[in-house]
């Protein structure tokens, strides 16, 4: 197995299958280092879930991970792409687009994505929106990633269908968490604020715009 470790800065937890680099969305490597020790922790104490998966960026991280443990990561996306991904959007990729359909598709990306990793097995899409996935979910869950839709709506409904499923000391995290609403936008940092003034939740990590938290 070719590892690429060794082009990241951040000492990684688990080596990475691929060349990240190569892998579109939007991850930092330090943010996929912490996500890594995040889930090897949450593992421990119930199931594994991101939502938006995108191209399988932070599921490669998350995956690589959990493999070693032999522990499984579900990650929900309509696949359809964000506000930001859209079409005249500052984040629309072109080679996303379906031309039949009219849409947006990363499907066909994740799980070659996923193939090449060797994460098949490992990685578990589930494609759907993330309001209507949660309302049918069941399973306890010890690690949770919130990393989808960034209209308020979207991430309102992140929070508020997900983290009642996120057991005690279950790790929550959060990405594009920005305090300064010039680096970005806010419904991130308002659901992450949120969390903390339920007084369910501790931070305990803080890297770029990821933001670790623990149910306590
Ligand atoms: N984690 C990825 C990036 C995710 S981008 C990485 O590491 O690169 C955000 C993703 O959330 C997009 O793929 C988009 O389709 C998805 N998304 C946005 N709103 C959603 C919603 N309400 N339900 C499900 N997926 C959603
Ligand atoms: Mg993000």
């Amino acid at each position: 197995m070719r590892c690429f470790e060794s082009l990241i800065m951040t000492p990684l937890l688990t080596p990475l299958p691929v060349n990240i680099d190569e892998i579109k969305g939007f991850l930092d490597p330090r943010e996929g280092a912490a996500l890594q020790a995040a889930a090897l922790a949450g593992a421990k104490l119930g199931g594994c879930l991101e939502i938006g998966a995108y191209c399988g960026k932070s599921a490669i991280y998350i995956g690589a991970t959990l493999k070693s443990l032999g522990a499984v990561l579900f990650t929900v996306d309509h696949h359809r792409g964000s506000e930001e991904n859209q079409p005249g959007w500052a984040y629309h990729d072109a080679e996303l687009w379906d031309g039949a359909a009219g849409a947006m598709d990363t499907l066909p990306h994740l799980r070659r994505n996923l193939r090449t990793a060797g994460l098949e097995e490992t990685v578990i899409p589930i494609v759907g929106r993330s309001g209507a996935v949660a309302a049918h979910w069941g399973g306890k869950l010890g690690f949770l990633f919130i990393d989808g839709g960034h209209t308020l709506e979207a991430a309102l409904a992140d929070y508020r269908g997900w983290t009642p499923h996120l057991v005690r000391g279950g790790l929550l995290a959060i990405h594009d968490v920005f305090p300064d609403p010039a680096d970005g936008g806010r419904p991130p940092f308002e659901i992450y604020q949120r969390a903390l003034a339920s007084d369910l939740f501790v931070e305990v990590e803080a890297v770029e715009s990821l933001r670790v938290l623990r149910r306590l």
